[in-house]
Parts: C-alpha cells; structure tokens; sequence
C-alpha cells in the first residue's frame, strides 16, 4: 500500500481485541500478522479482551497465539503481565478501588427479566447473557435499577451484558496502562470488532475495525478520522490496518 513507510523508526504498541479481530480470520491470515509484528522491532503487544484471564490462555495455546506483553482481561476490569499472567498491581488496584462487589450487583439484578448471569467468575466485574428482549431496552431498565450504585453497563455482539465499575472498560484500562508504560499515544494502535470495543476506540488513538466488525461499532465510529475501516476479516483486517498506519517495517510480507 502507498500508506506504508518502511523507514519508520517509532516502535508498535498493538493493542488489540482477540475473538473476531486478532485471533479471527484464517489460520493463514493470523500467521501472516505474527509474522509481520514479529519482524517489527521493538513491537510490543497488548492483548484487550473480554474474556477471562485462564479463557485468554485458552485461545493463546489453542489458536495458538504469541506471548503478550502485557494483558487486559475481562473487559477492562483485570491487567496481568503477560510473561506470568500476574497482576499489574500498579493498575489493577486503581480498578478495585471503583468495584463495590459483585454481591451488590447480584443483588441489584435479582429476578432481572431476560438476564441469565455468564458462568464466567472475573475478580472486578459480573456478566450476563441476555437471553430475552432488545439489548437496548433491556439496558435501559437495568440501568433505571442502578439508583445510587455507580456502575457502567456495557451490551454487545446482541447478546453479552458486562456490569462494570464506573468508568471502567478496554479503554479507560489501555490509557492507564500506557500511562504506567510511558509510552507516547502516536505510537499505538487499537483494533477490534464488537461495541465492547467502542471504548478503545473513544480513546482517540489510531484504530482499526476489522470487516467482520458489528454492526453498530461501524455506525459509532463512521467518520472518525483515526480509524481504519479494513476490508479483511480479523487477523487479515487487522494486518492491512497496522500497513494502512506505516507500522509495519522490514522484511514483513503482506505487500
Ligand atoms: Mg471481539
């Protein structure tokens, strides 16, 4: 692409949602972006996702996918090291401090029509199936339920509730996470593809949505003039975005 500047000397912060965006697309496709991040130097890799942190190391070793730096589980709500899988207490704490208990929030949607809680137990955060009624109406009610509770409801991909501490989500997390880094913003990118990643791209950072993105993402972000809209399908959509920046330097393939 003519986007592409092989001479970049600034180093890549990746930070990227897994199902759908970088563990998505063909096994080829996600061989080909390891490849070209493998082949940047100084490429640091952020893993952003809604999934626990033991169902993360489930698709890293299934999929497979390479080590991160660092990861941002469960929405937002849990930052571990990625060599360990370890609390970043630095971060982590700051997070806990917002969290009033998931007993509260137990107790709050008790009896809360067309709601199923997930089976998933994450340390900061408690999630829901919606298994009855429109996303938007149904987090509308249970937001009237909130009354004094401060808390953040997030819906997406039509089915998945996430009752989160205020404030708290992928992108809130990946700010705090790169303050403690002290890294430079211009350096990053995001990509993801459901409205739970809406967040990280409100950050303003650079983005990239990958073609098999959600429907109501696309709409959120049309016109954004830092997002990339790929034309590829997870992995291969996030590839082409990272070209698109001029993140990608060396011998990576992927002209
Ligand atoms: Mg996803």
């Amino acid at each position: 692409m003519t986007e592409k500047q092989s001479t970049r000397d600034a180093p890549l912060i990746l930070a990227t949602d897994l199902d759908g965006t970088f563990a998505g697309g063909t096994s080829l496709a996600r061989r080909d972006l390891q490849e070209a991040i493998r082949c940047s130097p100084a490429a640091t890799l952020i893993y952003v996702t809604g999934r626990s942190v033991p169902a993360t190391r489930e698709i890293i070793a299934e999929a497979p996918l390479p080590q991160p730096d660092l990861l941002i589980a469960d929405v937002g709500t849990t930052v571990v090291r990625g060599d360990d899988f370890q609390p970043l207490r630095e971060v982590q704490g700051t997070i806990e401090d917002l969290w009033p208990g998931a007993d509260t929030v137990r107790h709050l949607f008790r009896d809360f029509p067309g709601i199923e809680e997930q089976e998933v137990r994450a340390p900061n955060r408690v999630s829901y199936w919606l298994r009855e009624g429109a996303m938007e109406e149904t987090l509308t009610h249970m937001t009237e339920r909130l009354d004094d509770e401060r808390l953040d409801l997030i819906g997406s991909a039509g089915v998945y509730i996430d009752v989160l501490p205020p404030g708290v989500n992928k992108g809130s997390t990946l700010l705090r996470v790169l303050d403690w880094l002290d890294v430079p913003g211009a350096d990053v990118v995001v990509a993801g593809d459901t409205l739970n990643d809406l967040a990280l791209f409100e950050t303003g950072l650079r983005g990239v949505v990958v073609s098999n993105c959600e429907a109501g993402l696309r709409d959120r972000l049309a016109n954004r003039k830092h997002v990339y809209f790929a034309r590829g399908e997870g992995a291969a959509g996030v590839h082409e975005g990272l070209q698109f920046f001029g993140c990608l330097q060396g011998g990576a393939d992927g002209e």
